[in-house]
């Protein structure tokens, strides 16, 4: 713009191809952009440019159908309309677009087209000399008498009276009474041609009229016509113009009256073709009677829409949905019994249990059709085939799956859809993931229900139990959708690491069926017939040029994991095969370069033999030093250091207590991340061995007979961020304080868990198997646990029942007796019984 306030557009702009409607100077217009040109010009030019000459671009229309757009230039229109971005928003639903809010500024011609790509710029000729246009609309004509003057003083006049004839508290109505007293004359055509019922090829025409009066008289008869046209309507009505007026405005929400009587059809029918697909999209989509009745309903609304309207893309998105939606699209269950055993042991090792009772499931399935029966729910900790095994009942149904992601989800309408009238509004997971398979008896496998979260948006465990409950699932209404949709079909599946966290009233519908931990020989298995083969795959590689032997393998999962599933292993197989890769992948450029070359000599040793077989130094080499090492026997050389077994969701854990004692008053400092419970069991604990302090010959620093006398004590629980809930401590705390107050040393391949009361029994605890199973892990001998536990040691899979040492202990005193080597002066134990040790 120069300083006079003259419009001045730059001589280069970079050009809009619009479909959608023309956007006259003096208008604005709403356009949605997502061509790759039309995405590169607002993403490189106008989100970049920070001064007001880059956010103005020429708009052209593309008169060409959209349906057979390519990547090829159309003809461009030979005129087009500079004008000013003034909103650019941005949305990835349900593709990635833009939508920009344009005001024209004047005509422009193109005098060469200067680059094609990313986007269109071209040299322009600004056609309309805005400086020019003085006069405004109310003081009547002065420069230009004659025939110009004429007209342009019958246009004014014209759109007096249609002023006149509507209701001005409407705010588009009192806009348009606001331009007329404001604006040069010269300007009116442009902007009562945007504003009034015109087609988008009788806007083209007002566009293409460079000359004013050319323009006064192609706009003049859309004027008049759409008086006549109200005035038509006035007299079919018969009502009072003072009610009349309102009715028009506001049945009309606004935009101008006068669509049905507008002259010519060819405005009707200019979306028509688009819709008319749309419609025959929606009768052929198969859906229900309701849905039906509401898709036909906004149907009718999009058509009497301007495309140009925001609703318009929003209702467009609804249908388009709508239509997409698998109503009665299925797959036909293919369930073979015998098929699905074979398949689910093809698919994993192990995990006998979790597959009898998975085929039970299906089996049931077999003979009734329509089960309603419970949801499964897998749970146990990462890493141990759960999605695997939910993917594997898809594949025996024959059925499609979907995987949904629960974790961290807070909102409600994360399950349940955004109401249509917000902005930015989208449907639920469910009805998401419905159309992502396209038919509507998937297994959709619901992930981590344990970690669903709660905020002031609603509670999405709640719109979960509405997905999930037989009685409620087959008329699943989605806010988005307004609808219901029949999930009936669906057979959900969930996985959660523990059930701890599951709202009840969800848990309430589920079968928790548990999935353990690995023992490392199962883990060793699994990594020879799936994990390698998977990964050698994966990567390109073959048996001939990989070997990676048995031992290999247990030393990966000893010194380089420490998990319950198989997960890390998984991922340092794959590290294994990267590198492998590259010496393979090295190889054979070697032996080309030889072929190409074969005088020159090439260095025989950069060929590896093959396979490439990984040892131990081979192994160090990959994945570097071990991060794992037999740490247990050399961390109890001190006294005050037991070996407990923790349970997390995760998996089992060892878990060191370790205790120091100084001068105080018998304060006691824990630290660790411990729970409310943990620092119970600690109190405990302590009191019990200060009431048996003389039977065990406890002393405090100075070999007095209370052992917190003038000592402070400390008690810590390292390793891991852990939160350590649970009373399962008890009886480690008892043997790190005692080994404490005695001097002694604990045993160093004993790992031990129980509840201890105040009177020094043990009381059972929870997660004996995953406990084990670490203990197992970390090279412990022998294990303590309390007697009524002994039955849960069934579980335990053989080779790990004859590997350790089990005790299982009533009291204290047996606890105590067996973690000290000889056992411990004072327990009755040592006497009377002999020692409770079983190889079961
Ligand atoms: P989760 O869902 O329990 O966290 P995944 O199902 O993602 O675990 O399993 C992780 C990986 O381990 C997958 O590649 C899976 O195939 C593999 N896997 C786990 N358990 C077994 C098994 N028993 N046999 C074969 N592969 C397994």
């Amino acid at each position: 713009m120069t300083s006079d306030g003259a419009i001045q557009i730059p001589r280069r702009l970079p050009l809009l191809l619009t479909h959608e409607g023309v956007l006259l100077p003096g208008s604005t217009v709403r356009f949605s952009v997502d061509s790759p040109r039309n995405m590169h010009l607002v993403s490189q030019r106008l989100l970049k440019g920070t001064s007001l000459k880059s956010t103005i671009i020429g708009v052209i229309p593309n008169t060409r159908d959209p349906e057979h757009d390519t990547d090829d230039l159309p003809t461009l229109h030979k005129i087009g309309t500079a004008g000013i971005a003034v909103q650019v928003v941005g949305s990835n639903w349900p593709k990635p677009h833009y939508t920009l809010l344009i005001t024209g500024l004047c005509r422009f011609s193109v005098s060469s087209l200067l680059k094609e790509r990313p986007f269109l710029l071209a040299e322009v000729e600004q056609l309309d000399k805005l400086d020019q246009y003085t006069t405004p609309a109310t003081e009547g004509v002065t420069a230009e008498n004659g025939e110009l003057g004429e007209l342009s003083q019958k246009f004014y006049q014209a759109a007096v009276q249609l002023l006149g004839m509507l209701d001005v508290s409407v705010p588009v109505v009192a806009k348009f009474r606001r331009l007329l007293d404001s604006l040069p004359r010269e300007t009116l055509p442009d902007v009562v041609a945007s504003m009034i019922r015109t087609s988008n090829a009788e806007k083209l025409q007002v566009l293409d009229a460079v000359s004013l009066e050319e323009r006064f008289k192609k706009a003049l008869p859309l004027l008049t016509r759409q008086i006549e046209g109200l005035k038509l309507l006035q007299k079919t009505r018969k009502i009072s113009p003072d009610n009349e007026k309102k009715v028009l405005t506001v049945r009309k929400g606004g935009v101008f009256p006068g669509r049905q009587f507008s002259l010519d059809g060819e405005d009707e029918d200019e979306d028509g073709d688009d819709t008319t697909a749309l419609e025959k999209k929606v009768h052929g989509a198969n859906m229900p009677e309701a849905a039906l009745k509401v898709c036909l309903k906004e149907l009718k609304r999009l058509k009497k829409m301007p495309q140009s309207m925001p609703e318009y893309a929003l209702t467009r998105n609804y249908l388009d949905l709508m239509v997409e939606l698998p109503w009665s699209k299925s797959t036909k269950d293919c369930l073979d019994i015998q098929a699905a055993r074979t398949l689910l042991d093809n698919d994993h090792y192990a995990m006998d249990k979790l597959k009898r009772r998975v085929l039970e499931y299906l089996a049931v399935r077999q003979l009734k059709t329509s089960l309603k029966g419970p949801i499964l729910c897998f749970v146990g900790p990462p890493g141990v085939g759960k999605t695997s095994v939910g993917r594997s009942i898809a594949r025996t149904l024959g059925r499609e799956f979907h995987r949904i992601a629960l974790g961290g989800v807070c909102d409600q309408s994360d399950i349940r859809g955004h109401r249509r009238t917000y902005v930015g509004s989208m449907p639920g997971r469910i009805i998401n993931g419905l159309k992502t398979v396209g038919v509507n008896n998937p297994v959709f496998l619901l992930d981590e229900v344990d970690k669903l979260g709660k905020s002031l948006q609603g509670d999405p465990a709640a719109a979960l139990l509405e997905v999930l409950d037989p009685e409620q699932n087959h008329s699943f209404t989605d806010h988005y959708l307004n609808v219901a949709f029949d999930l009936s079909q669906v057979l959900f599946i969930a996985t959660a690491n523990t059930t701890a966290t599951i709202p009840p009233a969800l848990l309430d519908r589920m079968e928790v069926l548990q999935v353990p931990g690995y023992t490392q020989e199962e883990r060793v298995e699994i990594a020879h017939r799936h994990l390698i083969p998977k990964q050698l795959e994966q990567h390109g590689l073959t048996p001939q040029q990989l070997h990676i032997p048995h031992d290999t393998t247990v030393d990966i999962i000893s010194r380089y994991t420490r998990e319950a599933g198989v997960r890390t292993l998984e991922r340092k197989i794959g590290a294994i095969c990267r590198a492998v890769a590259v010496k393979v992948a090295e190889g054979h450029t070697v032996l080309k370069s030889e072929a190409e070359h074969p005088t020159q000599q090439g260095d025989k040793a950069a060929v590896p033999e093959m396979p490439i077989v990984i040892d131990h130094i081979a192994l160090k080499d990959i994945l570097g030093p071990p991060l794992f090492d037999m740490e247990v026997s050399e961390r109890l050389t001190l006294p005050g250091v037991a070996l407990g077994l923790a349970w997390t969701p995760l998996g089992g854990e060892i878990m060191f207590v370790e205790a120091s004692r100084m001068d105080g008053d018998g304060q006691l400092t824990l630290t660790g991340q411990l729970g409310d419970v943990m620092k119970e069991s600690a109190h405990l604990a302590i009191s019990w061995l200060r009431t048996n302090a003389k039977t065990y010959q406890l002393t405090n620093m100075m070999g007095g007979p209370d052992p917190l006398e003038g000592t402070d004590i400390h008690l810590h629980f390292p390793a891991g961020a852990v939160t350590k809930d649970g009373p399962s401590a008890g009886v480690t705390i008892v043997t790190c304080l005692a080994s404490l107050f005695s001097g002694r040393l604990v045993r160093s391949d004993v790992a031990m868990t129980g509840e201890i009361t105040l009177r020094g029994l043990v009381l059972p605890v929870g997660g004996i198997k995953d406990k084990v199973l670490a203990a197992h892990r970390a090279g412990v001998k022998c294990v303590i646990l309390p007697k009524r536990n002994e039955k849960d040691l069934e579980e335990l899979p053989a080779n790990v029942r004859t590997d350790l040492d089990f005790v299982t202990a009533r009291n204290l005193d047996e606890v105590l007796n067996t973690a000290f080597d000889g056992g411990f002066p004072g327990t009755a134990s040592t006497h009377t019984h002999p020692q409770l040790t079983s190889k079961l």
